[in-house]
């Protein structure tokens, strides 16, 4: 048991997620950037048009135009470039249904523009519904600036608004009767250019990432701990649903702790707990396990966390939907970003390379230099943005500025929209597997743990790391499915073995691959 002692889940705790009124909080900040932005010109403007005979004609803007037309909810996708229309298929990334979001459009002024307030005019129309206008006016004296939101026509759109099939247009005006009074402008201010109203091109799909927190309690000499897991909830919650293209985050908080009664030497003697846990709860297939500990220590074996794998889209690779990692109760922002890495692993994500940081098999397709985000970032529920150029991939180890890029929004969509599709299916709920999965653990330093789950080895799996093993059980001799892999993080190997027959094989010998001979000894956890 190595120490172990599992103790069966009977309750999830489920918390409230709580989407509504962080969204509040959106719209009172953004109307406060907007009162700042615009505090020095209205009245005056009002005063003067109320002095005059008649009423001026509205007339678009003159020497500005709008450069670029973006929703940003995470991060920053342009729909608009210079008055073209950028269609879905033509985007960075997706923009999701039912998120609150940031429309932001930016500004270009010729050197004859004259500083003074110009009214933004954004028209959504709904689908089947009559079209919202809503205004906004701002004093403009300099080029717009994506880094300042207050440099931007900025509209929040909460996410009860933002429902496929969505369509908008925005355009410039003149405040001032003087400027309104001029002939029409050459190049008229209004995005897109021709004047149709375009979809904002908002995916239909329901999102939803569910996590379970399984906290570890430390029990052995020099280390007594219980994570103050309420401490961590709301932090989880924020930073998955900023960084992560999904509608809510369904975070629970296993209600049986698993208590480990042996100082860890290394993360691989913990993750076989947490394994355990997902089957015995018999967790549906979408759901992933993050078990937290606090282990009096800031690493283990040189890391502060453990995903099973990179994990496959396959119902069948349920069973590797697990990871752990440390609570730091004096830097819960570090604790956070690798809540959010780790669970990244598990969507699939290989790590993303920055300087300095040695991350094991980073993925060369990134796009980025140095492991940057490459686009302007912004968060749903700190308000704050993040600089394409000095915030840093949450794959990667750079945790300077953690956020996530646009490639890996565009990857996790994927992952989420596929995950969450299993919810509408027919026979939802856990899956039955087939057969016996026969699983070791093998320590780097020494060590090693076997046991069995049910379970098959998916097919990404069997294609991407497949080790041809020959088993040996008395007189009989199989060649099962077996897959060979290292964790993206930590000092172990993970053997897995589709079990031949009930069964339990003397020896385990590879004939093509690593070379190895194992001798599993399974654990009976009952
Ligand atoms: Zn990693």
């Amino acid at each position: 048991m190595d120490g172990r002692t599992i103790v069966p889940a009977t309750l999830l705790l489920v918390i409230a997620c709580g989407d509504s009124t962080p969204a509040e909080d959106l719209t009172d900040d953004l109307a406060d950037d907007a009162d700042t932005g615009t505090s020095e010109g209205t009245d005056e403007v009002e005063s003067e048009s109320e002095s005059d005979t008649g009423p001026i004609a509205e007339s678009l803007a003159h020497e500005i135009d709008i450069s670029l037309v973006e929703i940003n909810q995470g991060i920053a996708t342009p729909i608009v470039v210079a008055g073209e229309w950028i269609g879905p298929n033509d985007r960075n990334a997706q923009i999701v249904g039912n998120r609150d979001s940031l429309l932001r459009a930016y500004w270009t002024i010729t050197p004859e523009f004259e500083p003074r307030e110009i009214l933004a005019r954004l028209t959504l129309e709904p689908p089947g519904e009559d079209p919202v206008i809503r205004e906004q006016p701002l004093v403009i004296d300099q080029e717009s600036f994506a880094g300042d939101l207050s440099r931007s026509f900025t509209f929040d759109i909460l996410a009860a608004d933002m429902r496929s099939g969505t369509n908008f247009s925005i355009s410039l005006w003149e405040v001032d009767p003087a400027f309104a009074a001029l002939p029409a402008p050459e190049l008229p201010p209004i995005s897109p250019r021709d004047g149709s109203i375009a979809p904002i091109g908002i995916q239909p799909e329901l999102l939803t990432i569910k996590v379970v927190l399984v906290p570890l309690v430390a029990n052995w000499p020099n280390c007594s701990t219980e994570v103050p897991i309420d401490e961590v909830l709301g932090r989880f919650h924020d930073s998955l649903l900023m960084k992560n293209p999904t509608q809510t985050v369904e975070l629970a908080v296993r209600e049986q702790p698993v208590v480990v009664d042996a100082a860890p030497v290394s993360f691989w003697t913990l993750l076989p707990a947490i394994q355990q846990a997902r089957v015995d709860d018999g967790a549906e297939p979408n759901v992933y396990y993050y078990g937290i500990v606090d282990a009096c220590t800031y690493e283990l074996a040189g890391f502060g966390g453990m995903a099973w794998n990179i994990v496959s889209d396959e119902k069948t690779a349920d069973f590797e939907r697990v990871a752990v990692g440390l609570y730091l109760a004096n830097d819960l922002e570090w604790t956070t970003d690798t809540f959010v890495h780790e669970v990244g692993h598990l969507q699939g994500l290989f790590h993303v390379e920055c300087p300095g940081k040695d991350a094991a098999g980073p993925d060369a397709s990134y796009p980025y230099e140095d492991g940057v985000i490459g686009v302007w970032g912004f968060g749903i529920r700190d308000f704050e943005l993040r600089s394409p150029t000095a915030a840093h991939d949450f794959m990667s180890y750079c945790y300077d500025g953690n956020w996530t890029s646009d490639w890996t929004w565009s990857k996790t969509f994927n992952r989420v929209r596929t995950l969450t599709s299993w919810d509408a299916e027919d026979g939802g709920g856990p899956s039955q597997p087939q057969g016996t999965l026969l699983i070791g653990m093998l320590g780097d330093q020494g060590g090693e743990q076997w046991w069995t789950i049910p379970g098959e080895i998916p097919a990404t799996n069997l294609a991407r790391d497949r080790v041809h093993v020959r088993a040996f059980a008395g007189d009989e001799v199989r060649e099962p499915n077996a897959t060979w892999h290292r964790p993206p993080e930590g000092d172990a190997t993970i053997v897995t073995v589709e079990l031949p027959g009930a069964a339990m094989p003397d020896r385990i010998e590879t004939f093509a691959g690593p070379p190895a001979v194992w001798q599993p000894r399974a654990i009976d956890r009952d």
